[in-house]
């Protein structure tokens, strides 16, 4: 523990509370650099209470954004009053997002599909506000996310990355620290939803027992189910999701399935898919290529137009599948 909040006690605690509202670790050195970036303006707005965690779910639209990652020197001087983690891995200039516009509708899934390095990722991180945009806007419910405050952003969007990072602590720990206040009874509801309760209820710590590195090891199935039953308590509004590409058993895959489509109802929900089966139920297909939304529709609608979303899936999705289509998709090279 000490070795990842070490870094965090540095900072502010406002700081410090934005990162640890964000329900991801991952790339949490990226975060703690760039971080110093993005501040709240003098005259930011909550998210209006109907929209922000506990009310309706809000509506998502890109306008015209373009994106550029900001270069090292950029981030180096942003960080001076800050903790130096990490440098940015790239140091390119070139914009990354051209031109994107959609809107995710309000309560249903849109789904990102597209080849690596399309800009699937960098527009999920465009939401939370972890960068702004070149040109262009993000809005929520309206609102451009830079004249909202951060707090209320963060709060009111789950992340749950491709590979769930888990602290090493013990299970209630890494699930309690979205919502401190959460009782055992709202753990196990949130863990029977996320279809991760009977692996808990069977360890002789249960709840206490630590997981981790050299903790109790869970599989990559296992931790994404822990981390959606922290998205559960967390009950955000919106939903920023990278499904796990990792080969998963097919009863693992059954179980993490039902506990997406638990995460997500009723939630605006981004989704970096890579299994048909969720492509199949998304409301809205974004096919990205080149930093563009070169399509979109739904999955019949796409396949009938005879583009890229047609060509993705003959190379990507289109294995022989079982009855019910659960086969994940092969990891995109
Ligand atoms: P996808 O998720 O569709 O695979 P990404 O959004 O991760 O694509 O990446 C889009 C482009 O942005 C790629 O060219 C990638 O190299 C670049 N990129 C991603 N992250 C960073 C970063 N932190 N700094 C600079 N460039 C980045
Ligand atoms: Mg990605």
């Amino acid at each position: 523990l000490t070795r990842l909040f070490g870094p965090i006690t540095q900072l502010s605690s406002a700081q410090a509370s934005i990162l640890t509202a964000l329900v991801s670790f991952d790339r949490l050195f990226e975060v703690l650099d760039l971080k110093p970036l993005i501040t709240d303006k003098p005259n930011a707005r909550a998210l209006p209470a109907g929209l922000a965690a506990g009310g309706s779910a809000p509506e998502i639209r890109f306008d015209r954004v373009a994106f550029r990652y900001p270069s090292a020197a950029e981030v180096s001087l942003a960080s001076l009053e800050s903790i130096a983690v990490a440098a940015p891995k790239r140091t390119t200039n070139a914009l990354v997002l051209r031109e994107v516009s959609f809107v995710a509708p309000a309560g249903k899934l849109t789904a990102l599909v597209g080849p690596s390095g399309a800009g699937k990722t960098t527009i999920t991180h465009l939401v939370p506000r972890l960068y702004d945009v070149t040109e262009g806007a993000v809005r929520i419910g309206g609102h451009d996310v830079r004249d909202l405050t951060l707090a209320s952003l963060h709060e009111s969007i789950g992340i749950v990355t491709q590979d769930a990072h888990l602290f090493h602590a013990t299970i209630r720990a890494n699930l309690t620290y979205a919502r401190p206040e959460a009782t055992d009874q709202d753990l196990i509801a949130a863990c029977r939803a996320a279809q991760i309760w009977d692996l808990i209820a069977g360890l002789p710590e249960g709840f206490d027992t630590t997981v981790g590195d050299r903790g109790y090891r869970l599989s990559g199935g296992e931790k994404q189910r822990i981390a959606i039953a922290r998205l559960l308590l967390k009950a955000p509004p919106i939903v920023v999701l990278d499904e796990a590409t990792a080969h998963l058993d097919s009863e693992s895959e059954a179980a993490l399935q039902k506990a997406l489509k638990t995460a997500l109802a009723g939630r605006t929900s981004l989704v970096i898919a890579h299994r048909l089966s969720t492509i199949r139920e998304a409301d809205q297909i974004l096919v990205i290529d080149d930093g563009r939304v070169q399509e979109h529709g739904t999955h019949d609608e796409l396949l009938d137009r005879g583009g890229l979303y047609a060509e993705l899936y003959r190379t990507q999705f289109s294995r022989p599948q079982t009855a019910d289509d659960d086969i994940p998709a092969p990891e995109p090279v």
